[in-house]
């Protein structure tokens, strides 16, 4: 497992990562991060949420020297907010080497940000009209620039930016060094990475496979002392196949071990370390036993289990607290969680918007609760999904053939390789064993009772 230290990072660096809380590199991190100290242009093919804004910040802030006052860095973006953010982000990575970051953006007054660039600022971060703009009175001097982020690159060029872009790049140092992030490459990036761009690496990473929606998402409000007793309930409940819990801290981990070996039970408790590339097919149950500390971290915890075929649940523990830190993963997630009680089985809602603190989680509407006359549902994994070209009408097809009602299939998911729905319990062994073998798409259908 690659750490921060063997990328080559500086001690300060490690340093505020340690206190932002980031133990290993994402996979954006781990490739970018070496590149770009060796001195490489780059082009880096990723979304938010990879992780990228560190991928680039990180090396940036190994180069600049803290006892120059000059700009010698200067990260682009589309817009203000994403300015604000990798701001913020910047300067949290940078706190420890005492490297000063500026922001500027339009809608701000621009005396403010004159006066910022005055005091200081080695490494600005800016939207491309605020950054002409400041250059073309003299308030922005970028001479020393040797390191130039175009952050988010297709988006500044929807927006009409190309022009400004070519003209900031041109008025830094032709010896300087390039990094462009984009998460899509049309070919108006392309004709921009090769004229401004020496021989870039491509750096590009999947976006995560969010397979949070093959699992069953809940959460439980529980003060930091009785935390052991809680999860002691939620195993005696769920009776996992097999269950991660999930901590922050390696100390924390042993602990709980020798309090959960006491008394019996048998469970992998790992920290997030484990959560990448740990592939555990078999993981029926993941709990959280603190919340993650990044919506990333979740997905990638969470990940662990519901892997293709097969679904999982995953219940995270939250201190009084931290609701704030539940409410930024529903919205990363777009998934509100249920609230876990020893006979939760509802399934969570995918929403749109991000839940309200104070609002009561929406499975409690009951908008899929089971129709009165067919008694408790059951989950189904069917063999057939997008890939095979199938959608929701045919698999609603393939179950009416073998007589059930419209109305009896319920919350029908049509994933990549497979699909979930829900019928009545009582019909649920006969429908598998009458619909399996037909054929749905392209592909022949298997059909099989969820976690059976
Ligand atoms: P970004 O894609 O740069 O917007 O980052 C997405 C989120 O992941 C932010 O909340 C970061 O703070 C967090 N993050 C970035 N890198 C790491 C890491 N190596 N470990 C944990 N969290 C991270």
């Amino acid at each position: 497992m690659t750490t921060f230290k063997d990328l080559g990072l500086a001690p300060e660096i490690l340093e505020a990562l340690t206190e932002v809380g980031y133990e290993t590199p994402s996979p954006i991190q781990e490739q970018a991060i070496p590149t770009l100290l060796e001195g490489r242009d780059m082009i880096g093919q990723a979304q938010t949420g990879s992780g990228k804004t560190a991928a680039f910040g990180l090396p940036l802030l190994n180069y600049v020297d803290a006892s120059d006052p000059d700009v010698q860095a200067l990260v682009l973006t589309p817009t203000r907010e994403l300015c604000i953010q990798v701001t913020q982000a910047i300067r949290s990575y940078g706190a420890k080497k005492g490297i000063d970051v500026v922001a500027v953006f339009g809608g701000a007054p621009i005396k403010t940000q004159q006066a910022q660039l005055r005091s200081g600022g080695q490494v600005v971060v800016g939207t491309v009209g605020r950054v002409k703009d400041l250059i073309s009175r003299h308030s922005l001097v970028l001479h020393s620039c040797r390191f130039v982020v175009l952050d988010e690159a297709d988006e500044m060029l929807d927006l009409g930016f190309l022009e400004d872009v070519e003209k900031i790049l041109s008025l830094t140092p032709s010896s300087r060094q390039t990094a462009l992030f984009s998460a899509t490459m049309p070919p108006e990036i392309r004709n921009l990475s090769e004229k401004y761009l020496y021989e870039p690496a491509l750096v590009k990473v999947q976006a995560e496979n969010l397979t949070v929606d093959t699992v069953e998402q809940f959460s439980l409000e529980v003060p930091r002392k009785d935390k052991p007793d809680a999860l002691a309930a939620v195993l005696k409940a769920e009776r996992p196949g097999q269950a991660i819990v999930f901590m922050r801290t390696k100390i924390g981990c042993d602990q709980l071990f020798r309090k959960l070996k006491n008394e019996g039970m048998k469970v992998l408790i790992a920290t997030d370390v484990a959560a990448r590339g740990l592939d555990v097919s078999t993981v029926t149950h993941v709990i959280n036993f603190d919340v993650p500390n990044s919506p990333d971290t979740y997905v990638h915890r969470i990940g662990r289990t519901g892997r293709v075929g097969r679904s999982g649940r995953a219940v995270t523990f939250y201190e009084p607290k931290q609701d704030t830190d539940l409410a930024a993963i529903e919205k990363h997630t777009g998934i509100t969680m249920g609230k876990w009680s020893s006979g939760a089985t509802t399934i969570p809602q995918k929403t749109t918007a991000p839940p309200k603190r104070h609002e009561k989680p929406k499975i409690e509407a009951k908008p899929d609760a089971p129709a009165k006359q067919d008694g408790p549902l059951q989950r189904l994994i069917a063999s057939v999904g997008k890939d095979d070209g199938v959608e929701v009408r045919d698999i609603i097809a393939a179950l009416t053939k073998v007589g059930l009602q419209g109305e009896q299939i319920h919350n029908v998911k049509v994933l990549g390789r497979f699909s979930l729905l829900e019928v009545p319990q009582s019909e649920a062994e006969r429908v598998c064993r009458e619909a399996s073998g037909s054929k749905v798409g392209n592909a022949e259908l298997k059909l099989e009772v969820a976690g059976g």
